[in-house]
């Protein structure tokens, strides 16, 4: 069974640590088939009270989720990737006691999601800074919570890969390219 068909049937989200020419985590949500993605320079804080930009990158294929290894130098995004967090997500966003699709909350400008990640979970809000704008810059916040917990620091923390164990800098030195 492929892993793909273990999955419970609810959408995915990962967080992708990329070492290329700035170190920055890509949040990533599938959203319409495929991994809407963004550029998060500080990573996810689990402190609702912290607002970090994540700036809207291209969108990556939903087998990317599972991609651990390093890009080779001189392509696009160059460098060590490891996969930082990894989970399954629900939507929240109603409109009026309504569900509203994702996909209609990604165009609004305002999503809402509870993650259900090794190291992310509870509810998260990623809301562009201009709404109805065609800004790229989002901010990432930490809904108020269970799981909200200003002394966790997981970026700090929990450096490790939630796949394999490693590091970034150790996948980096490998240089062992494990996708499929
Ligand atoms: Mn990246």
């Amino acid at each position: 069974m492929s892993r793909k068909a273990q999955t419970t049937g609810k959408p995915i989200f990962v967080v992708h640590l990329h070492k290329a020419k700035t170190l920055h985590y890509d949040f990533r949500v599938e959203i319409g088939g495929v991994l809407k993605s963004w550029a998060v320079p500080k990573g996810p804080s689990t402190d609702p009270k912290q607002r970090r930009l994540a700036v809207l990158v291209e969108d990556h294929e939903l087998g990317y989720a599972d991609f651990e290894g390093v890009i080779p130098e001189g392509e696009p995004g160059g460098g060590a990737v490891i996969v930082w967090d990894k989970g399954t997500y629900i939507n929240l966003k109603k409109h009026k006691g309504q569900p509203v699709p994702i996909e209609e909350s990604f165009k609004n400008g305002i999503v809402e999601v509870w993650l259900e990640g090794k190291k992310l979970k509870g509810g998260y809000v990623i809301v562009r800074t201009e709404i109805g704008g065609k800004s790229n810059n989002w901010l990432l916040i930490k809904m108020v919570d269970d799981y909200a917990d200003p002394s966790r620091n997981p970026v700090e923390n929990e450096p490790e890969s939630v796949i394999s164990g490693r590091t970034i800098e150790e996948v980096e030195r490998e240089g062992i390219n494990e996708s499929k």
